[in-house]
């Protein structure tokens, strides 16, 4: 029997819902949650994704607003603006988004950030109340593979999880996440990443298998247990002549082959990515909840 789609946009359209509520409580003190994201240059999957995210944000009533910069922007430029947004009342969240030109040091920029305003989960300072079980903004991408989960009621508990890829992004946070001593973790968790040595036959072990790739198709069904539950993050553009844009996007699993050996599985698009936004989403209501009440001591 085919694997049982994860649905991301029904998860996604759920939290967000749950949102409105706190938004809500926030607008009857005279609050609006505000995200500001900082694009550099002229990457057009990169103005999709902020234009994506301002979006979001105008839909559930947020504040955004859309700072564009050439990518002659001196790392001095950026840290300004992100010591501006810093200091900013109507901001809570502070994205920048990447990939940053080379000449741009990403953690000197993310170092700049306030931790309470870092949104996308980045700054080592909340990487290490992660790292320790303790609350902080966590990476979005990762934390919303938790709600997948969760909403499914797949809990991770005891199982093998393999996660194949190592990023600071995806890969490690996901992994670190999932191996806590928490609700929806108590994993064993194994990464992979393009030095492990017999891939298929780590990844066959793995109840929940996580692919955080980037390369098309990595994930065959021979790489894949009978009945385990496959999380694919990747989102990777192949020529397609017969679609009007000349490409279609694919995962880091070969779905056709794998949604007959899963139990459950996440399509590309539509599984992990809208699950990103509203973590976003999530992130900046927290966030601004968590600045205020500070604010008020
Ligand atoms: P990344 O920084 O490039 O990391 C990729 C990881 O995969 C690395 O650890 C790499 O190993 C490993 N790897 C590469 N080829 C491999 C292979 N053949 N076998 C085993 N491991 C291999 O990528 P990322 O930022 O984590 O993103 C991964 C994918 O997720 C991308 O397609 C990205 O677009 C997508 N993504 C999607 C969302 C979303 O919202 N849906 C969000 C973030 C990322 P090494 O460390 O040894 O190089």
């Amino acid at each position: 029997m085919p694997a049982q789609l994860i649905d991301g946009k029904e998860v996604a359209a759920s939290i967000l819902n749950e949102l409105k509520v706190r938004i809500e409580k926030l607008q009857s003190k005279g609050i609006t949650p505000g995200l500001a994201a900082v694009l550099i240059g002229d990457d057009p999957a990169s103005a999709t994704y902020v234009k994506a995210k301002a979006k979001a944000c105008k839909k559930l009533g947020l504040y955004s607003e859309v700072i564009k910069e050439p990518a002659t922007l001196t790392q001095e430029e950026l840290v300004r603006i992100v010591h501006k947004l810093n200091e900013d009342d109507k901001i809570h969240g502070i994205l920048v988004q990447s990939p940053l030109p080379e000449h741009i040091d990403e953690l000197s920029v993310t170092l700049n950030i306030k931790p309470d305003k870092d949104v996308d989960g980045f700054h080592p300072f909340n990487v290490g109340m992660m790292l320790i079980g303790r609350p902080s903004l966590l990476p979005c991408t990762p934390h919303g593979i938790i709600k997948l989960l969760a909403y499914y009621n797949i809990d991770p508990s005891g199982k093998e999880v393999v996660v194949v890829g190592r990023s600071n992004i995806v890969g490690k946070p996901v992994a670190v996440m999932l191996a806590q001593k928490a609700e929806m973790a108590n994993a064993t968790v194994t990464i992979a990443h393009s030095r492990t040595k017999n891939l298929p036959e780590v990844t066959r072990r793995a109840d929940i298998l996580i692919a955080a790739i980037g390369s098309p198709q990595v994930i065959h069904a021979d790489m894949v247990k009978e009945g385990a539950v496959v999380i694919d993050v990747g989102v990777n553009r192949v020529e397609d002549a017969n679609t009007k844009k000349g490409y279609r996007l694919v995962g880091d699993v070969d779905f056709e082959e794998c949604v007959e050996k899963a139990s459950y599985i996440t399509p590309v698009p539509g599984g992990v990515g809208p699950m990103t936004i509203a973590m976003l989403m999530s992130n900046t209501v927290t966030a601004s909840e968590t600045q205020n009440v500070f604010h008020k001591v």
